[in-house]
């Protein structure tokens, strides 16, 4: 039996020898005093590299979101947030619990874009009956999909015009500038510092494609961070010789980053073979994230096949449409292998 291939998520990502090495030889100090260099050098490394002013490293992607929303909104505020964003539906509610801010949920469009006009509709005039709109949070990639740049720049000047600050929840920003890149012929460092320079603060996740083992981090001003780094300490936030953790997102930064064309390809490959399979409708991945829907008679089949791939050793996550996450640690061997296995259940 082959070890098992994992498409549940990029999260599950082991550090590389490489990033061990990294990892052991980090200098040390106690960030809660400022003093781990290895946390500084990754804070001065991803702020300069996606053009912002200072950046915080975060234990995940959801206190960074969370530390980004409380340093932009006060209580009474609002936040205009996709439907299905991870801001919104996936953090437990943390800006309304923890910052008394309101979201305003508005639907996608399906290429994962929120309407020019829904957004718009949506901020409140100055009138005491209502939340005073402070923030609009865009997702990119969004589950999977790139978000066109037009639109980017578009929706966050429509913001800006409206007195609103911009955050950008980037826990994929590379995969969306890796696929930007792709498009333009450019280079993904140069498309990541564009989409990031349309937001007044950016959160990254280094946990996921990248391959580090935890963190995240959260760029923008210098007064913006300063507030972030005192809401992050609120949180629990405020981590000791965390510069093993920033090494290894420091070397995600430097080796990993170049290398998530191949998770891409990776994610085409799956979706090309399991085309054509009755009962199953694949949507064309854009980065690194497969959606499958089971159609017709197989809908009522996804727990069997989600078993079905289990025995054989290929995980995949089925909450609402099955999932396939190509990643650092999968190769083209486990993607035919569970091309393979979804073919087998379906000929049965
Ligand atoms: C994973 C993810 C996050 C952060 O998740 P954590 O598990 O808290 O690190 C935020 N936004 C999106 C879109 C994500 O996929």
């Amino acid at each position: 039996m082959n070890a098992t291939a994992d498409f549940r998520s990029d999260t599950v990502t082991q550090p590389t020898e490489g990033m061990r090495a990294a990892m052991a030889a980090a200098p040390l100090g106690d960030d809660v005093f400022a003093d781990d260099p290895s946390v500084n050098a990754l804070q001065e490394k991803i702020a300069a590299m996606l053009g912002f002013e200072a950046a915080l490293f975060m234990p995940t992607g959801t206190q960074s979101n969370l530390c980004g929303i409380l340093a932009h909104c006060q209580r009474g505020d609002e936040y205009i947030v996709g439907q299905l964003a991870h801001t919104y539906r996936w953090e437990g509610g943390g800006a309304a619990v923890l910052g008394s801010v309101q979201p305003q949920p508005l639907s996608h469009q399906p290429d994962g874009t929120l309407a020019l006009a829904d957004i718009e509709a949506a901020i409140k005039p100055d009138d005491a009956h209502f939340a005073k709109t402070r923030l609009l949070t865009l997702e990119n990639t969004w589950g999977g999909k790139l978000l066109p740049f037009a639109y980017v720049q578009a929706a966050t000047a429509l913001a800006a015009s409206k007195g609103l600050s911009r955050h950008l929840d980037g826990a994929r920003l590379f995969n969306a500038a890796t696929a930007q890149a792709a498009q333009n012929g450019t280079d993904v460092y140069a498309e990541a510092r564009a989409i990031a320079a349309c937001f007044d603060s950016t959160s990254v996740c280094f946990s996921k494609g990248l391959g580090a083992p935890i963190g995240s981090a959260l760029c923008g001003g210098r007064d913006f961070i300063a507030r972030a780094h005192r809401i992050r300490k609120m949180a629990g936030g405020g981590l000791r010789q965390a510069g093993m953790l920033a090494a290894a997102a420091s070397y995600a930064l430097d080796h990993q980053v170049v290398r998530l064309g191949e998770d891409h390809a990776l994610a085409l490959r799956l979706a090309e073979g399991l085309r054509g399979i009755q009962g199953l409708e694949v949507e064309a991945p854009q980065t690194n994230i497969v959606f499958v829907d089971l159609v017709g008679a197989a809908r009522e089949r996804s727990n069997a096949l989600q078993d079905h791939l289990k025995a054989q050793g290929v995980l995949i996550t089925g909450l609402y449409r099955l999932r396939f996450v190509t990643h650092l640690d999968v190769d083209a061997a486990a993607v035919d292998r569970a091309v393979a296995s979804v073919r087998s259940f379906f000929a049965a």
